[in-house]
C-alpha cells in the first residue's frame, strides 16, 4: 500500500516521501516511533512524523556531525553523544582511535527499534567495548556528571518534546563545563533555509559561551529542503583553520563516503545571509 510521509519543517513547508510499508509503529513515553520502507530511501526512522535518518543517506548526516570536530581536535579520546539513539553517529565516532564514547539517549525504544530494524545504520556500534549507553535525559546528564569530554556531539531531534532542552543556552553552558580546555561541541542546528531562526539561535548561544563558534552545512536529501546545518562551539581549535593535508592525515584510517578533505572547507563556506 503506497502512502506518503509528510515531514513538516518550520511554518509553511513540508517534504513528502513515498513509503511502501510501515515495519514498526508505536508510541514510547516520549514520542511516536515509526520505521517505514521507502522506494527512494530504504528503511527510515521517523519520530513524531519527522524523518530522522534513512538507510540511503544517513552516512551524510552522521559523517558531517561527527568528523569535522573529531578531525579538528588534536587528540579526541573521550566523546559524548547526546541523543543519537539510532547509532549512526556512534558508528562514525568509533572509526576514530577514541578511548571511550558515552551515548545518552532518553528513549530506550529508539535504541531497541534501531538495533532490531536498522542494522545498516548502527552496525555493531552498540556492541563496541568502548561504548557506554545511558538511557537518560541529556541535559540532566551534563548537569550531573563530573566527567570531562574532548568532544560532545548533540544528535537530537528538532526542538520539540524532550528535544527542546537541548537547544537551550543552559544546556550548552553545561556542555562547556564538562568539556576539557580544548573541548569542542557540535549540534545539529536544523535547516538553515527553513529553520533559519533555529540555526541563528544555536549559533548565538554558542558564540556567547565559546571563544569560537561557527555553522557549517551539508546536503541531506531526506531532510526537508535538503540543506542542513551543524553548529560548532570550540574552546581552542578552529575547524576552519585546518589545512586539507592535516585533514587527510587524520582521516587516513577513517573510511568516509561524503566527508573528505576537500569537503571540509566547503562545508564551512556559507552565504552571508546564513553566517551573519
Ligand atoms: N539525525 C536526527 C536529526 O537530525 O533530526 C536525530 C536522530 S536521533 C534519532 C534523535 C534522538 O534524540 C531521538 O532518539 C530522541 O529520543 C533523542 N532525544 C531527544 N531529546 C533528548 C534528550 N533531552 N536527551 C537525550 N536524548 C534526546
Amino acid at each position: 500500500m503506497t502512502q506518503w510521509i509528510s515531514d513538516v519543517v518550520g511554518p509553511g513547508y513540508a517534504q513528502s516521501i513515498q513509503v511502501e510499508s510501515i515495519l514498526y509503529e508505536g508510541r514510547s513515553a516520549f514520542q511516536h516511533i515509526q520505521v517505514a520502507i521507502s522506494p527512494m530511501f530504504g528503511r527510515m526512522l521517523i519520530l513524531d512524523h519527522a524523518v530522522q535518518t534513512t538507510e540511503v543517506d544517513e552516512f551524510i548526516y552522521h559523517e558531517m556531525l561527527a568528523h569535522p570536530a573529531l578531525v579538528s581536535h588534536p587528540h579526541p579520546r573521550r566523546v559524548l553523544v547526546i541523543g543519537g539513539g539510532d547509532g549512526g553517529t556512534l558508528e562514525e565516532v568509533l572509526k576514530h582511535a577514541v578511548e571511550h564514547v558515552t551515548l545518552v539517549e532518553i528513549d530506550r525504544d529508539v535504541v531497541e527499534v534501531s538495533r532490531a530494524l536498522l542494522p545498516s545504520i548502527c552496525g555493531r556500534a552498540f556492541d563496541d567495548g568502548r561504548v557506554r549507553l545511558l538511557i537518560d535525559d541529556g541535559i540532566a546528564f551534563v548537569r550531573r556528571t563530573h566527567e570531562k569530554f574532548d568532544v560532545i556531539l548533540v544528535d537530537s531531534t528538532d526542538p520539540k518534546g524532550p528535544g527542546v532542552a537541548l537547544f537551550s543556552e543552559a544546556f550548552y553552558a553545561a556542555c562547556g563545563r564538562v568539556l576539557t580546555d580544548e573541548g569542542m561541541v557540535v549540534a545539529q542546528s536544523g535547516s538553515y533555509i527553513f529553520q533559519r531562526g533555529l540555526t541563528k539561535l544555536v549559533r548565538e548561544h554558542l558564540r556567547s559561551l565559546f571563544p569560537l563558534a561557527m555553522t557549517y552545512w551539508a546536503a541531506i536529501p531526506a531532510y526537508p529542503g535538503v540543506l542542513w546545518s551543524f553548529t560548532c562551539g570550540s574552546k581552542r581549535h578552529d575547524p576552519r583553520a585546518l589545512p586539507p593535508e592535516q585533514i587527510a592525515g587524520r582521516l587516513k584510517s577513517v573510511s568516509t563516503r561524503y566527508y573528505q578533505p576537500h569537503m571540509h572547507p566547503m562545508a564551512f563556506t556559507l552565504p552571508p545571509l546564513i553566517d551573519g
